[in-house]
């Protein structure tokens, strides 16, 4: 592929002027229509033709970061290997490209200020007044092209969360007006995704919130370049050219973006209406062939074409929404298609369970995976759902608080000590089995100051895991501030709870398995986070094929 790159020469001075092209996704009328998904599916497709795509994600909220978020308010926190703690819609990014995404790839109007204002402090404006523009939209601009500049991608695509016209995302469509200015004809594009509602009163789709949001768009400077229309119904031809003539728009830039019974068709959609093509043409960019989609076609075939169906209880506190736990869910379709499994995953709300209904929750399920957490909130019936996967060998998956939940369960009722817990629900248990670590005892700061990001783990052979990873070390990404006590390391193996993960640098027990079980598994660290289309994550594809051997039984 092309590196759009050119040197051009100023007073004797080099100027490198990188010739990234920058693609900006808006989104109008309403929130929610799915922007990253539309941002990940056309990097697909470009990918697909060959180019280096990013994806980075603008968010208008004033937290730093989401890390401190509830995952109620905002979602998932998803982590990078860098250890950012960042927006959601990242991982829609890494599962569609296969590429790792980084600190750099989210912004948030926090981190903005932050920086501006460190460097206020530091003199580095002395002397003038700090505005919104230009040192606000300076930064965003900076933050934005930090991708693009070190010759990594040829194409940058930035998402700006928020819905055009909103208070909060003024500077960064200031930004990237700006931005296309300086960054001169055919070097960027503006996609407006919004929303053409269907009355069924009048039996209408309705173009007129659509061209209001462009307008509000137009008022800051911004002619949308390509329009994604998100619809339930198909857009006739007439109502195209309606749009493209009162939007200023090609016709053929009006794409429509039908519900989809998965996220993962969007690709094949978008490429079915041409938004590759259509972007591609206006960037001034050639693409020697056809999108090669083998790999995803492939996923697609064997996701929409499963042999047997298995069901899975997540046990987890957020479940009443969906977000809180995107990324689990999402390795779940793709360890389902690897094992040709449909995976009925059933939400069950720990705070619902006790000794007294337990068989009656987890009835019907072929394996279950308690969920990533904080907090004391619910913690008594994960840890009574550990007990009844360990005594009625249900397939097992504890995930980060879901693996120090199996570390607690089997402290108290198999070692019997009683009481035992992570000093994170009791700090005056007899038996903290799950502690902080020394470093952690003296941080005051919430954001930003767990274990956090990608690090290493040697394999114990042997193992349920280094059967399913079939490597001896692994990077795995990790969110948490408690650990597995190794003080109570040589009791708990003897009673048959084998640490088979190691941390080679810190000695901290990663993983936790019973070998006596047909499959029980619990993991300090994230694998859900690195899961994709492309690479179904090992423990996923591993859970899933033991789920559907008990699901035979
Ligand atoms: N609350 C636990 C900790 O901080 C687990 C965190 C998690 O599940 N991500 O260690």
């Amino acid at each position: 592929m092309a590196i759009f790159a050119s040197r051009i020469g100023i007073n004797n001075a080099t100027l490198f002027m990188s010739t990234t092209k920058y693609i900006f996704v808006t989104g109008g009328v309403s929130s929610s229509l799915g922007k990253g998904i539309i941002a990940a599916s056309l990097a697909k497709l470009l990918q697909a033709r060959g180019f280096r795509v990013t994806i980075q994600k603008l968010d208008p909220y004033i937290n730093v970061d989401p890390g401190t978020l509830n995952p109620y308010e905002h979602g998932e926190c998803y982590v990078t290997d860098d250890g950012a703690e960042t927006d959601l819609d990242l991982g829609h990014y890494e599962r569609f490209l296969n590429v790792p995404t980084s600190q750099a790839n989210n912004v948030t109007t926090g981190r903005i200020y932050q920086s501006v204002i460190e460097k206020e402090r530091k003199g580095e404006f002395l002397g003038k007044t700090v505005q919104v523009v230009p040192h606000i939209t300076n930064e965003i601009k900076e933050r934005i092209q930090i991708l693009g500049n070190n010759g990594d991608y040829d194409i940058v695509i930035t998402e700006i969360g928020g819905t055009v016209g909103d208070i909060e995302s003024l500077p960064y469509i200031e930004s990237v007006r700006q931005l296309k200015w300086d960054l001169g004809p055919h070097n960027s594009l503006v996609i407006h995704l919004t929303l053409i509602p269907y009355l069924s009163a009048a039996g209408e789709l309705k173009t007129k919130p659509t061209q209001h949001s462009v307008k509000t768009l137009m008022e800051s400077g911004i002619q949308a370049d390509i329009l994604v229309c998100r619809t339930e119904h198909e857009l006739s031809e007439e109502l195209k050219e309606k749009l493209a003539l009162f939007c200023n728009v090609e016709k053929e830039a009006v794409i429509q973006s039908i519900d989809a019974s998965t996220i993962y068709d969007v690709p094949n959609m978008m490429l079915d209406e041409g938004l590759d093509r259509v972007a591609l043409k206006k960037l001034r960019l050639e693409s020697k062939s056809d999108p090669d989609l083998k790999v995803w076609n492939e996923f697609l075939k064997r996701h929409k074409n499963p042999r047997a169906t298995v069901e899975i209880g997540l046990i987890g506190k957020y479940v009443e929404l969906q977000d809180s736990y995107k990324s689990i869910l999402e390795s779940f379709i793709h360890a389902g298609a690897a094992n040709e499994v449909k995976v009925n995953v059933r939400s069950i709300h720990s705070e619902h369970i006790n000794t007294n209904n337990i068989s009656d929750e987890l009835k019907g399920l072929d394996g279950i995976v308690v969920a990533p957490g904080f907090g004391e909130r619910g913690i008594e019936g994960k840890i009574e759902a550990v007990r009844f996967a360990r005594e009625n060998d249900l397939p097992f998956l504890g995930i980060c608080l879901g693996m120090q939940m199996a570390v607690i369960e089997f402290a108290r009722n198999v070692l019997k000590l009683d009481n035992a817990n992570s000093t994170e629900m009791d700090e005056n248990t007899p038996h903290p089995v799950i502690s902080l670590m020394e470093e952690q005892k003296h941080i005051t700061n919430m954001g930003g100051t767990m274990r956090l990001g990608s690090w290493k783990c040697d394999i114990i052979e042997p193992s349920i895991v280094s059967t399913v990873y079939g490597v001896r070390s692994i990077q795995e990404r990790h969110r948490h501030r408690y650990e597995y006590n190794d003080a109570y390391r040589d009791a708990m193996e003897e009673a048959g709870l084998r640490a088979t993960g190691i941390n080679p640098d810190t000695g901290l027990v990663e993983i936790v398995e019973l070998p006596q079980h047909p499959w029980f598994v619990g993991v300090q660290y994230h694998p859900e986070y690195k899961s994709t289309v492309a690479g179904p994550h090992p423990l996923f594809v591993g859970f899933v094929k033991a789920a559907l051997e008990h699901s035979k039984n």
